[in-house]
C-alpha cells in the first residue's frame, strides 16, 4: 500500500506514551456512538458503500474491514494494543498460542530450511516443529536453552529461525535474549521468543533484539482462564509480507469474542503480573525453607542459576510460576509424595493452565510431560517429585497453608 492510500484511523496517544497508558488506551477510535468500553464486533463480513470501493478494498488499495477471517475491528484493537505494549510495529491475532507458532513456521519456512530451537520449549511446539514441519522437509536442532555456545554451534548455512521460550516451563530456565539475537543475526536468521510466562508487562524481547514474539493469549494476557487465543508480534513488513497472506489462505483466525476478552485482559495485565509475581516470590521463599522440598526453581530467588539475568530481563520480577521437587528416596516414593501434596490442597486447582487469577497446581511428569518417555523426561529435568504451581491472586498465607498441609504430612 502506498502512503496516499486510505489507512484506518489511529487513537491519538502521546508519542512517548508508556506501557500502562498504552495497555488501556491503544486500539481504534470509538464509533460514532461514542462507546467508552471497546466494542465487540461479532460480524463475519463488512458492507461496502459501492462496488468500486469494494474492489479497492479487496485490492488492498484502501485499508478497511472486509471479512473477519483476516480483519475485524475488535481483533485489530487487540493487535494494536499488544504490539504497542511489546514495542513492535505490528501484531497478528491467532486462534490459539499453537496457531501463532504454526503461523510463524508457515510464514517463514520452506522445505530445506533449518531451525534451532530450545529443547525446553512447550511440548506441543516441539511436536509441531519436529513432527509436522519435519514431514514437510524442515530440519530442526534442539539445544540447551541457557547455553549460548550450543546455539552458536547449531547454526548452519540454511538456518532461518531461532526459537526460545523464557522462562521455560516448568523449570523456569532463563535464556539471554540479547545474546541469542546476536547469534541469530550473525547467521542471517531471525530470533523468535515465546513471551508467554512474562508477558510484555515484565519482559519486552523486541527491545533486546528479538524479531518475533509469540503469545498464548490463553495465559496471562486473558489472565482469568476464559478463552483460547494467540498472537504473533513483529515488524509491519514481516506481518504484511509473511503472515497476513498465510492467515488469508489458512484461516487460523482469532475470534472477535476471544480478542475482546484478551483486549480487556491487557488493561489489567501489568498490575496482575506484578501482584502475582510478588505472591510467587513470597511463596517460593517459604517453600525453599521447607525441609520436605529438595529443589526449588524460581528466577526471583538468588538460588536460581540465572537470577541476575532474569532480574535484568524481567523488570526485576521472577514471574508467577514456581516449581519444586519434593523429597523421596526412589522415583516411586517421590511421585507418591508429590501426589499427596497436590491432593491435600483445597484452594489450588489441579489443572495445567497458567496465567489464571486462581492458583493452579500440577504434576508435570504425569500431565504436560506425560507423553515423553522417562529418559526424555529426565533429560528435560522433569522428575517424579516435581510440582509446578502457577500462582494466582489468592492470599499468600492461604496458599502456604494449602501446601503445608500435604508437605508437613510427608
Ligand atoms: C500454553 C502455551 C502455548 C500454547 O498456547 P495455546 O493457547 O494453549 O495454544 C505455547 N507456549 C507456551 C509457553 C505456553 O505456555
Amino acid at each position: 500500500m502506498s502512503d496516499n492510500n486510505k489507512k484506518l484511523p489511529r487513537v491519538e496517544l502521546p508519542a512517548d506514551a508508556r506501557i500502562d497508558t498504552i495497555a488501556v488506551r491503544e486500539g481504534l477510535p470509538a464509533t460514532p456512538w461514542g462507546e467508552h468500553s471497546e466494542a465487540l464486533f461479532l460480524t463475519s463480513s463488512f458492507v461496502h458503500p459501492d462496488a468500486a470501493t469494494a474492489a479497492r478494498r479487496f485490492a488492498n488499495e484502501e485499508e478497511a474491514f472486509v471479512y473477519s477471517r483476516f480483519s475485524n475491528p475488535t481483533v485489530t484493537m487487540m493487535e494494536r494494543r499488544l504490539a504497542a505494549m511489546e514495542g513492535t510495529e505490528a501484531c497478528i491475532g491467532t486462534s490459539s498460542g499453537m496457531a501463532a507458532i504454526m503461523l510463524l513456521f508457515m510464514g517463514l519456512l520452506k522445505a530445506g530450511d533449518h531451525v534451532v530451537c530450545s529443547q525446553s520449549v512447550f511440548g506441543s511446539t516441539i511436536k509441531l516443529l519436529q513432527g509436522e514441519f519435519g514431514k514437510f522437509g524442515v530440519e530442526s536442532s534442539f539445544v540447551s536453552q541457557t547455553d549460548v555456545a550450543a546455539w552458536r554451534a547449531a547454526m548452519k548455512p540454511n538456518t532461518r529461525l531461532l526459537l526460545a521460550e523464557t522462562p521455560s516451563n516448568p523449570l523456569t530456565e532463563v535464556c539471554d535474549i540479547a545474546a541469542l539475537a546476536e547469534v541469530a543475526h550473525g547467521g542471517g536468521a531471525l530470533l523468535a521468543v515465546d513471551n508467554c510466562f512474562c508477558s510484555p508487562a515484565l519482559q519486552r524481547p523486541a527491545k533486546l533484539g528479538a524479531d518475533l514474539i509469540i503469545h498464548s493469549g490463553t495465559k496471562y494476557l486473558d489472565g482469568q482462564g476464559r478463552v483460547i487465543a494467540g498472537a504473533l508480534c513483529a515488524s509491519e513488513k514481516l506481518v504484511n509480507d509473511k503472515f497476513v497472506p498465510v492467515m488469508r489462505s489458512a484461516g487460523m483466525s482469532l475470534s472477535p469474542f476471544n480478542a475482546w476478552v484478551v483486549l480487556k485482559g491487557l488493561e489489567t495485565l501489568s498490575i496482575r503480573m506484578r501482584a502475582q509475581s510478588e505472591k510467587a516470590l513470597a511463596l517460593a521463599r517459604w517453600l525453599e525453607a521447607q525441609p520436605q522440598v529438595a529443589t526449588l526453581y524460581y528466577p526471583g530467588l538468588p538460588s536460581h542459576p540465572q537470577h541476575a539475568l532474569a532480574m535484568r530481563q524481567q523488570s526485576g520480577l521472577g514471574g508467577a510460576v514456581v516449581s519444586f521437587i519434593v523429597k523421596g528416596d526412589t522415583p516411586e516414593e517421590a511421585r507418591a509424595n508429590a501426589f499427596a501434596v497436590i491432593d491435600a490442597t483445597r484452594v489450588c486447582s489441579i489443572t495445567t493452565n497458567v496465567g489464571d487469577t486462581k492458583t493452579t497446581i500440577t504434576h508435570p511428569a504425569s500431565t504436560s510431560h506425560g507423553r515423553l518417555t522417562e529418559a526424555q523426561r529426565l533429560a528435560a529435568g522433569i522428575t517424579q517429585g516435581m510440582i509446578r504451581v502457577a500462582v494466582g491472586l489468592e492470599d499468600v498465607e492461604d496458599l502456604q497453608a494449602d501446601l503445608a498441609r500435604g508437605l508437613h504430612s510427608l
